[in-house]
């Protein structure tokens, strides 16, 4: 499609004020160089056995053996610190700027980068958690408390200290603290992960953009299909056809890019801005 024709979508959805929401996935952090957590990257050796990623991020192994899971997310955890938010994270967050309360983001990412870039909190909806955050694993209360950073930076390899073990455990109760993140065999929920929030604001969503995500999970798919049957318009970005890329070109407008976040956002981007601040013609 040339860039003429996305570019006047766009420009039609700022004439009609339209709610924007953006959908995230791995494919943007990965550009940043943190791994897939679904790749190979993502495996972890306990002994002689080399788990999957579905195998570790459960509640099941966390019950099970809860120091080797919090080694894994502590080794995950520096590897997403060492990154730095790419021109993807931050377009999406001066788009924020420039749209106010008309601009959503919901992101599948737990890495933190979109804060990093200036996404605030209260227009981020991080459906699967973050993993600079951990709550009490016994749930005695709710509440999240920011991730000791004194646990990240340490070597992949090493085992728990007295101290380290101390920082992951619940003043309250003396239980574990977990990471705040949704793991495979859990449901999404409101108050943590602002499952209805999503769905709400896909339902008011002129334009969606979603980026790097080829719709593996339930919420997004959800998300996706609430804005295409209330007549949304989908521009899927990513470099390779995926499920969302089909979905999008049956919306009025939608478009398919397969190019990097990183390149197309700040173009995109530009022309947002630039539609803004043009003289409107009759
Ligand atoms: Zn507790």
């Amino acid at each position: 499609m040339p860039p003429s024709d996305w570019a006047a979508i766009i420009r039609h959805h700022l004439s009609q004020k339209s709610r924007i929401t953006a959908l995230t996935g791995a494919g943007i952090s990965a550009e940043s160089g943190i791994p897939t957590f679904r790749g190979s990257e993502g495996y972890w050796t306990v002994g002689s056995r080399a788990y999957h990623p579905q195998e570790m991020a459960t509640r099941a192994m966390f019950h099970r053996r809860p120091e080797d899971v919090w080694q894994w997310y502590l080794h995950r955890a520096t590897v997403c610190h060492r990154a730095t938010p790419n021109p993807g994270h931050k377009a999406i967050a001066a788009m924020e700027n420039l749209f106010g309360d008309r601009f959503t983001l919901i992101t599948q990412n737990v890495d933190g980068l979109h804060q990093r870039a200036g996404s605030q909190a209260h227009q981020t909806y991080p459906i699967h958690g973050n993993i600079f955050q951990v709550r009490c694993a016994a749930a005695c209360r709710p509440e999240l408390e920011p991730l000791p950073m004194d646990l990240v930076g340490r070597a992949k390899e090493r085992s728990l200290t007295a101290a380290e073990r101390a920082l992951l455990t619940c003043r309250h109760c003396g239980e574990w603290l977990r990471p705040h993140v949704l793991w495979f065999d859990e449901t999404y929920n409101e108050t943590y992960f602002r499952f209805h929030s999503s769905l709400a604001a896909a339902a008011q969503t002129g334009l969606l953009l979603i980026v790097g995500t080829s719709g593996a999970t339930n919420l997004p798919n959800q998300v996706a299909w609430t804005v295409l049957q209330n007549g949304g318009t989908i521009i899927d970005i990513n470099p390779t056809p995926n499920p969302f890329s089909e979905l999008a070109l049956r919306t009025p407008g939608g478009a398919f890019i397969p190019q990097p976040s990183g390149h197309f956002l700040p173009e995109l981007l530009l022309v947002m801005q630039q539609g803004l601040t043009a003289p409107s013609h009759p």
